[in-house]
């Protein structure tokens, strides 16, 4: 089952890139195993599955200590300041930065550890008021400039969550919304920024974000089927 969807999902970013004219190994699939069991991201895992997804500490946590060492943990969920000293160093890259204090106990947790994080600003590009994430270009490059000065801690682009949509064309907006914002951010040329990666696109989007420029599409219902409970999650 995990197989046949990941060879589909596979099929589609291998279509959309080819009609965006970018080449299959420009975009990163993640796997979003969020609430799902160990036995699902193993078969995952055995399909050649390196990169997952989870959007809540602990369960980062648990499953990076229960999966091999070669796995890229990404923490896509909002963090709060509390939780930063338990996934640095374990989380591969942290998607979810949208204040100046949370960047900062990132860049203490990470000096504190000798290692650098690699971190995406959150950007709120449809300004629902449900999202976490920032809303403004201009709080976006205040963030980013003021980050970029601190130690221990990598920009390395821009993520984004667009709306739920039966259409994904509706959504194409938001993510050349966010492309846009990452090259007005590189023309800045801000020491120790860089705006290569952009996360963005989920199972109902994914194929329209990599034609958009999608270095890291972020996908779960898609591979591991319906989550339960998936009503609540953007409340926790
Ligand atoms: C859950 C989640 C996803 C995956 O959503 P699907 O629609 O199941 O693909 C992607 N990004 C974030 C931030 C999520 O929380």
């Amino acid at each position: 089952m995990i197989a046949e969807n990941l060879a589909e999902v596979e099929k589609k970013i291998e279509a959309a890139c080819q009609r965006a004219g970018r080449k299959r190994d420009t975009v990163t699939l993640i796997a979003v195993s969020k609430t799902k069991p160990l036995p699902l991201l193993e078969e995952a895992y055995a399909y050649g599955c390196r990169d997952f997804g989870e959007n809540r500490v602990q369960e980062l946590i648990w499953k990076y200590e229960a999966m091999p060492k070669d796995i890229r943990w990404h923490m896509i969920g909002h963090l709060q300041r509390n939780k930063v000293k338990y996934v640095v160093g374990k989380a591969f890259l942290i998607h979810s930065v949208d204040s100046l204090s949370l960047a900062q106990e990132i860049s203490r947790q990470s000096v504190k550890r000798q290692l650098t994080t690699n971190i995406l600003i959150e950007v709120n590009v449809a300004g629902e008021a449900s999202k976490f994430g920032l809303h403004e270009s201009g709080e976006v490059i205040g963030l980013v400039s003021e980050a970029a000065k601190l130690p221990g801690i990598s920009i390395k682009g821009l993520m984004t969550v667009a709306p739920p949509v039966k259409d994904p064309e509706e959504n194409r907006e938001y993510f050349r919304a966010l492309r846009q914002l990452s090259v007005d951010i590189m023309q800045k040329n801000i020491d120790n920024v860089s705006m290569a990666v952009l996360s963005m696109g989920m199972t109902g989007d994914y194929e329209t974000a990599v034609t958009e420029g999608a270095a890291y599409v972020r996908v779960g219902t898609g591979i591991f089927g319906e989550r339960e409970g998936k009503r609540s999650e953007s409340e926790q």
